[in-house]
């Protein structure tokens, strides 16, 4: 345990004040230990796995951060089971490159643990962990008991889980997924820049290494995969959701194109999900905007970067920047996707 610790390191995007006391669990038994002592005395508590969605203020936070560093896991035919600290890069890598499975491998190169890929239902390319996830062990803090969640409890839909929703009940331990074997080749590839990337007809699959790969590739020419040399890649991966608009509010959108074509796909509902990118740039937001030590990432205008020197409260006010850009362009309200942590956008 440590007093007034730094948690800037612990995010990607190297922002944020002191911690008034971190805990580092190795075991589930540490986990649960910490946050019923957290809990017995009405301490307020932060679970961080990679600190990759994390937007933490300036002040810190005045309790315990406790940091999920557990591993283990296992692979009984095509179903994974993987501690909550257990790097989600990693472990996608392994499953596909030693094992040919598929089910998450668009999911490549995504950073932070495999305990938060549940929390925001992690996607990317067309997949999403609600598609494989089968079972998520989790303490129930309100209960006080271990509980298994079956994948309808988790409530998933669009980067969001009962797990955001409910932030201080739930501290994901376990998450078993069902993975599928297609005899080493990919499940159908849904993304068309993917299909494009190898010249076939999306629905189609290829060898799931070389899905794993062009994904890779795809992500890092966009600074999505993490590298400390790149101040690119000093973000939180996406900083708004893509809207998901009404049919009501899809017609005022379209009334406010002038003929502009913006990416629409259909979401649940009736509902059609546009693009946060798209508006951001149509707004005349582009790459590598700003000035100040907080700008957009030169190699994508979804990403906010921290150029090095940058404070929680820069990169608050390029995102409120942005916001109110998109809202004065399009009439549409951006959320952010990442957890602030004692701010608000
Ligand atoms: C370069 C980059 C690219 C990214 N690309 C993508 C992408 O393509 N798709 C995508 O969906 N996301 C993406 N992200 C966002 C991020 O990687 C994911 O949301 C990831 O799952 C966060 O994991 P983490 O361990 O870092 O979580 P943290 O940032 O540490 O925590 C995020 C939230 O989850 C909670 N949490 C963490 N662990 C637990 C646990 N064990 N139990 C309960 N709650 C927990 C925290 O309290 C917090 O609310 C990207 C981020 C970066 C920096």
């Amino acid at each position: 345990m440590t007093e007034n610790a730094p948690l800037a390191p612990l995010t990607t995007l190297r922002l944020g004040g002191p911690a008034r006391r971190l805990v580092t669990a190795h075991t589930d038994q540490e986990v649960i230990a910490a946050v019923q002592a957290a809990d017995a005395v009405g301490e307020p508590l932060l679970v961080i796995g990679g600190g990759s969605n994390l937007v933490i203020g300036d002040a810190g936070f005045d309790g315990t951060v406790l940091r999920i560093a557990t591993t283990g896991s296992t692979l009984d035919g095509t179903v994974l089971e993987l501690a909550a600290g257990e790097v989600w890069a990693d472990a996608v890598a392994t499953v596909v490159l030693e094992h040919g499975l598929a089910g998450i491998e668009f999911l490549a190169g995504i950073p932070g643990s495999a305990g938060a890929t549940p929390v925001q239902n992690v996607g990317a390319y067309g997949q999403e962990v609600s598609q494989t996830i089968t079972e998520v062990v989790a303490y129930d803090r309100r209960a006080g008991e271990l509980v298994t969640l079956t994948n309808a409890e988790c409530g998933f839909s669009y980067r969001h889980s009962r797990f955001k929703a409910e932030p201080d009940r739930w501290v994901v331990l376990r998450v078993r997924f069902g993975l599928e074997d297609h005899g080493g080749l990919s499940t159908p590839i849904r993304y068309p820049e993917v299909a494009r990337h190898y010249g076939v007809e999306a629905g189609g699959r290829v060898e799931v290494a070389a899905a794993w790969n062009a994904v890779l590739e795809l992500r890092a020419g966009k600074g999505m995969v993490l590298d400390e040399t790149d101040h690119d890649t000093w973000s939180a991966g996406s900083f708004f959701t893509n809207p998901v608009l009404t049919p009501e509010q899809y017609q005022a959108f379209l009334a406010r194109l002038d003929g502009r074509q913006a990416p629409a796909y259909p979401a649940p509902d009736g509902a059609t999900k546009t693009s946060a990118a798209w508006l951001i740039d149509h707004a005349g937001f582009r790459k590598g905007y700003g000035s100040g030590p907080a700008t957009l990432s030169t190699k994508h205008t979804l990403a906010l970067t921290n150029r090095g020197r940058a404070t929680t409260a820069d990169l608050l006010s390029l995102a409120r920047e942005i916001r109110a850009g998109v809202h004065a362009a399009f009439g549409v309200e951006l959320v952010n996707e990442p957890v602030m942590v004692g701010v608000e956008l």
